[in-house]
């Protein structure tokens, strides 16, 4: 006879670990379906040294130096904008790029690990400015799934009470490094206030996870699970208690439906064989990131939903947000001569929260936050072509130019809200496969004047604050010519949300304030397609808090015999 899952959970992610841990906590099984392969501990390439890497991290035939690079082939990222046999596909006059990762963990394993709340405000938008769309819950509702995070993971930073950046369960963060300092110098002469940074990392021993070693290779893995990745320090532990079963190397095809609308099947290809395969659920939970989890309710079509499922309200896919990116950099003298020290740590330990929440005196709605770049951090590919490109000559006086430079360059990479637009969203694209059948995403993409407003805004407050610390600014990049405003191409910071929003009309929104499906009672959705908005903060804090949320109410609805 064919077992009947309680629960079958779609990807690894943040937001499948999250409801994989808490539904194992409370007692329920889960089957818990991956796209990509099992992780183990010595994958991660946290202490490898750039020259045990092929190619040191070049890639192949060196496209490092010559062109983009689809993955961070040094950070060791288990995916990237390409994926052998996955394509997309960008419709013409859009502009977007789709970071994937394949293995147990997703993305989590090698993501920066910002981790900011959400403030009040941010759930209501709309009423405050008239642009896009208020959530169904409030700061108040999410606050304690937050809270249960922060305790669960371990969020560093220091209490502030500033508006914009809410406080939360902290633990201590490491010492500012050098730079850092000249920076929070430099904010403060302008009234603007640089705290420690909040990042998904423990300094002090959690659940039997010993805190930070400081090697400074966040980006790729932690193999003593010092900071957060959904695969060791949720999905690990939730597979000890007996209660999960994971299949790897799992694609999902399609959610499979009975005459009365709900899901009763998952239907999947063993990557292993290539062979279409299928699981039996009582509800299932799609956490396959924003995109993919669009992708497979689009392509669940059946004569009862030919728009594809949980789609009544035709949003699925639409409101496609990203967050507005844009950075500049200045060598800065003062910096020059200092000893070399390791200011290694866990990346940042500064960043600038968002200090205008009132909005004066702007010509763009809501705000972004700043993180700050610096220090002698591990080189990589194309680490020194500046300094080669400002200096003549070779050989030991090049080498003393990299030496006297080295560590002299502050950045500052802005991290602003976009407002949800009719022209950004994903559809399928009616004419191209993926390498087992199943058709794939196409991306609509445009930036609005909100957006560019608010970049050109940012570059006049990096400029300041690097003009005010001595820094000499250096020309734009590449991917940031001077001749256009210099904002981030779209899905280019890998912050997609919104594609399969909540809300309380089932009209205009796909899924009610527990992430449930309007149209299908046991279908849920926990990775960042509910998004409402996409304020300035980092997404994965919000997608854990309300993966946590949902799985609790899964819960009690499954105790209820509701689902
Ligand atoms: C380099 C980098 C830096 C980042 N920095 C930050 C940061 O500092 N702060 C922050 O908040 N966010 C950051 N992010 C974004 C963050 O990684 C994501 O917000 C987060 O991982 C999203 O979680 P998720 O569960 O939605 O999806 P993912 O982490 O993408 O996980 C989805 C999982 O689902 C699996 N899957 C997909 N399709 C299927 C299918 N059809 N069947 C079965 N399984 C499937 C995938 O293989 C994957 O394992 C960063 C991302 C990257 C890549
Ligand atoms: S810096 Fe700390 S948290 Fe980051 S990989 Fe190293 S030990 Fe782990």
């Amino acid at each position: 006879m064919q077992t009947i899952h309680d629960v079958v959970v779609i990807g690894s992610g943040a937001g499948g670990g999250t409801v994989t841990k808490v539904l194992a906590d409370l007692g329920i099984s889960v089957l818990l379906m991956e796209a990509g392969p099992m992780l183990t501990m010595s994958d991660l390439k946290e202490h490898v040294w750039p020259y045990l890497v092929p190619h040191r991290g070049a890639g192949e035939k060196g496209q490092g130096y010559t062109a983009p690079r689809s993955g961070f082939t040094f950070s060791a990222t288990f995916g990237g904008s390409q994926l052998e046999g996955e394509p997309y596909t960008v419709a013409e006059g859009s502009d977007f790029s789709w970071f994937r990762s394949r293995i147990l963990g997703g993305r989590t394993n090698h993501y920066g690990r910002v981790t900011l709340r959400f403030a009040d405000y941010d759930f209501n938008p709309k009423s405050r400015d008239g642009l896009g769309f208020n959530w169904p819950i409030t700061y108040k509702d999410l606050s304690p799934y937050y809270e249960k995070a922060e305790r669960f993971i371990g969020i560093t930073g220091t209490v502030e009470g500033i508006r914009s950046a809410p406080d939360g369960i902290f633990q201590p963060p490491a010492a500012l490094k050098a730079h850092e300092i000249l920076v929070q110098r430099a904010c403060a002469k302008l009234g603007i206030r640089a705290v420690a940074s909040r990042q998904a990392v423990i300094t002090t021993p959690v659940n039997g996870r010993p805190p930070c070693h400081y090697c400074g290779q966040c980006g790729r893995g932690c193999m003593t699970a010092s900071n957060y990745a959904s695969s060791y320090v949720q999905i690990f532990p939730a597979m000890k208690t007996g209660r999960v079963q994971v299949i790897a190397n799992a694609m999902a095809r399609e959610l499979i439906t009975d005459e009365g609308g709900k899901v009763t099947a998952v239907g999947y290809v063993d990557k292993a064989t290539g062979e279409d395969k299928r699981v039996s659920c009582r509800t299932v939970v799609l956490a396959a990131s924003a995109c993919e989890s669009a992708r497979l309710l689009l392509n669940s079509k059946a004569p009862r939903h030919p728009q594809g499922l949980a789609n009544s309200s035709g949003v699925v896919g639409r409101y496609l947000m990203d967050t507005v990116g844009s950075s500049l950099s200045a060598r800065v003298p003062a910096l020059s001569g200092m000893p070399h020290y390791n200011s290694d740590g866990y990346g940042s330990h500064l960043y600038v929260p968002w200090w205008n929440w009132n909005n004066k005196g702007l010509n763009f709605p809501r705000g972004y936050h700043i993180e700050v770049g610096g220090g002698y951090g591990m080189p990589g590919i194309g680490s020194f072509s500046g300094i080669v490109n400002r200096h003549e000559g070779y050989g030991l006086k090049m080498k003393q130019a990299v030496r006297d430079e080295y560590g002299t360059t502050i950045g500052f990479s802005g991290r602003g809200e976009m407002i949800p637009n009719e022209h950004s969203f994903c559809e399928i694209d009616p004419d191209v496969k993926d390498r087992w059948g199943i058709p794939v995403l196409r991306f609509h993409w445009r930036w609005s004047d909100h957006e560019l407003n608010q970049v050109r805004h940012m570059q006049q407050t990096f400029r300041a604050i690097l003009e005010s610390l001595g820094g000499q600014i250096q020309t734009p990049t590449a991917s940031q010519p001077a001749t256009r405003v210099p904002i981030s191409r779209g899905g280019a910071i890998i912050h997609e949300v919104g594609t399969v929003r909540m809300g309380d009309d089932r009209r205009t929104s796909v899924l009610n304030k527990y992430c449930q499906a309007h149209d299908v009672k046991n279908l849920f959705v926990a990775d960042g397609a509910p998004f409402v908005s996409n304020p300035d903060k980092n997404p994965t804090h919000t997608i854990i808090a309300l993966a946590w949320r949902t799985a609790e109410y899964l819960a009690e609805e499954m105790r209820k015999g509701n689902v």
